[in-house]
């Protein structure tokens, strides 16, 4: 079981998580905007562009999916079973939470 001292230390800190996922998601929109369809860059450019889309995409949709575990979390901080593990009912070292909250895992589980 967490003190409240320390569930309070994990709200802020997935609070602050979250908005910087959801700052981080807003760069990545703008960076995956559609490739201009405009010779003027150049043929090679042009697939730089593409590639890097790709791959800002891939970045996007890994963001958006940790943003919506650190909001589902953030509801259970304060419910008893938080901080036990959801697989073997153990608890969860209090490190890991602070490095990992979205993980509902224990470190033996995770594997
Ligand atoms: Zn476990």
């Amino acid at each position: 079981m967490l003190t409240d001292k320390q569930k309070n230390e994990v709200k802020e800190l997935i609070q602050r998580r979250i908005t910087d996922s959801e700052n981080e998601l807003q760069l990545l929109k703008q960076l995956t905007a559609a490739v201009a369809p405009d010779n003027s860059i150049g043929r090679i450019s042009r697939m730089d562009a593409i590639n890097n889309k790709s791959v800002n995409e891939a970045a996007y949709h890994k963001t958006r999916k940790r943003l919506q575990q650190l909001k589902n979390v953030q509801e259970e901080v304060d419910n008893s079973t938080f901080g036990t593990c959801l697989r073997c009912g153990k608890p969860i070292a209090y490190e890991r939470i602070l490095i990992m909250p979205e993980k509902r895992v224990c470190v033996h589980c995770s594997t």
